[in-house]
């Protein structure tokens, strides 16, 4: 469920018409519902609500804007970041550095650092290298850091190869089948404590099955570290839950993934984690364009619009499907290709289309954009980067500014001796 509806034949986020917002802020526009992400946030939460006490950490990578994640925040969501530049926006945002989990298979020294100096409540570490790299860090501070080990199951997540990670060719983890001696080892150093198991296996999953596989060989690693000796508190069962892209699409809900957790994980006595990100997010926003012009073509016609790839990158780097519809709709169909203005045939966010009949200067919108949207954007052919607004009822606000090409151009130099 979304609050994007139409009323009275005109597409609206929660109560405002999309077109108010397209002359406010200008478009391409990327538009996000409040009340969808709490919606979510708590849908998320309740179908977990027969364990004891879990953890959800938020996975920023999926929207990173800093009023998304402070309506997180407000949830009582945690962050998942992966990098040190989400973990100073989950700090921004009001997340207690507590709930912070940091992910990720390249964090760097000052990564680490940054980490440990704001008290993360957990490192996913995710190679032995690295558990003895925080370690003399953190030692070195008089510190000890709260780790969970990152295991590669081997396990194909059944989505597209780009989003899969726990196959035991990705770079993610350490194989399960040296998992047992890596975390005794690591369980011996000073400066870290080795606090429990994390797994994720991929995004965009359609199916539980490969998490039941995943999860089901983290419990019995769980029940082998204990009889070695090891402790072990917390698993950390990760995100990838898929989201409908297209209307009628069926995905597990959250609802029968938390029942598929709760049986399997029966009897562990841990704390879980969770770090969801695009089932909170993805339906959550839309992507708002307008179409430039209407172009013949061969067999169908180009619809030519003001976003494109560098805007919204995952059709041209997954071959994703997105739901393409005009923001006032009339009772006309057509059949086109949805086309961005970039010099690059990839630029093409669908091939013979149906979809509401559009002409140029029409307004229309690219739905489940809200996760792995802005924030994968890019400013190829100098083209600036988006603007982001949010809704919350009947007002709304900028909530990410528009950085116009000129902008980006003034952080580059021209060296005196080319002058
Ligand atoms: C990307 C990622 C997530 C979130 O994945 P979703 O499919 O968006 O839920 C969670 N954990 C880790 C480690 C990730 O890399």
């Amino acid at each position: 469920m979304d609050h994007f509806q139409l009323k009275n034949g005109i597409l609206h986020a929660e109560d405002v018409p999309l077109p108010s917002i397209a002359q406010d802020v200008g478009t391409p526009v990327y538009v996000y519902s409040r009340a969808t992400l709490e919606r979510h946030a708590k849908v998320f939460r309740d179908a977990l609500s027969g364990l004891k006490d879990p953890h959800i950490a938020f996975a920023v990578k999926s929207n990173p804007n800093l009023a998304v994640l402070k309506v997180l925040a407000r949830m009582g969501y945690g962050a998942d970041v992966v990098s040190g530049g989400e973990l100073t926006r989950a700090l921004r945002a009001g997340m207690k550095p507590e709930d912070i989990v940091f992910s990720g298979v390249g964090k760097t020294h000052a990564e680490l650092l940054q980490g440990l100096e704001a008290g993360i409540g957990q490192f996913n570490i995710e190679s032995e290298e690295e558990g003895y790299e925080l370690a003399a860090i953190s030692r070195r501070q008089g510190n000890t850091a709260a780790c969970a080990l990152r295991v590669n199951p081997d396990v194909d997540a059944r989505t597209h190869e780009k989003i899969s990670t726990g196959k035991r060719e990705n770079k993610f983890g350490v194989p399960l089948d040296q998992a047992k001696e890596i975390y005794a080892r690591l369980a011996g150093e000073v400066g870290i404590e080795m606090r429990g198991v994390a797994v994720h296996i991929g995004s965009q999953l359609g199916d539980l099955e490969p998490l039941e596989t995943a999860f089901g060989k983290v419990g019995e690693l769980i029940a082998e570290l204990r009889a070695a000796g090891c402790k072990v508190t917390h698993a950390d069962l990760g995100g990838g839950l898929g989201v409908p892209y297209k209307a009628g699409e069926r995905l597990p809900s959250p609802a029968q993934y938390g029942a598929m957790v709760a049986r399997v994980t029966k009897g562990w006595d841990v704390r879980l984690v969770f770090e969801p990100g695009r089932v909170i997010a993805g339906n959550a926003g839309v992507l708002l364009t307008r179409v430039v012009r209407v172009k013949r073509g061969i067999t169908h016609p180009f619809v030519v619009v003001d976003a494109a790839m560098n805007d919204l990158a995952r059709p041209a780097m997954y071959g994703a499907w997105h739901d393409f519809e005009a923001v006032e709709p009339g009772s006309q169909r057509m059949t086109a290709h949805i086309v961005g203005p970039i010099c690059e045939t990839g630029d093409t966010f669908a091939t013979d289309r149906n979809c509401d009949a559009l002409k140029a200067g029409d307004l229309a919108v690219f739905r489940t954009a809200g996760a792995y949207g802005a924030t994968m954007a890019s400013s190829y052919n100098s083209r600036g980067f988006v603007a982001e607004v949010l809704v919350d009822g009947d007002r709304h606000a900028v909530v990410a500014d528009r950085i116009p090409a000129a902008e980006i151009m003034d952080a580059e130099r021209v060296p005196e001796w080319l002058a």
